[in-house]
């Protein structure tokens, strides 16, 4: 269970004003350094949500992902 105190770590510039989930740049995560495709990392990886951590690489949900913007 993510709490309170986990997600108060999170730089408030990459959380959403209304503190829903993270401020994004258009459809792209606002903690997201780097190049789609190419060589990205997280920003705040240390203390990234629980619904990021879920998501590992390969998974479904990352092939998912990845289908939607033609990464393949
Ligand atoms: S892992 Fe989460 S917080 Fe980090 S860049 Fe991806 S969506 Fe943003």
């Amino acid at each position: 269970m993510e709490t309170d105190e986990a997600l108060d770590l999170l730089p408030a510039k990459y959380v959403a004003d209304d503190q829903r989930g993270m401020r994004c740049d258009g459809e792209r995560c606002s903690a997201l350094s780097g190049r789609i495709g190419e060589g990205t990392s997280c920003l705040v990886y240390e203390v990234r949500p629980d619904v990021c951590r879920a998501c590992l690489p390969g998974d479904p949900e990352c092939r998912m992902a990845r289908a939607a913007f033609g990464i393949v």
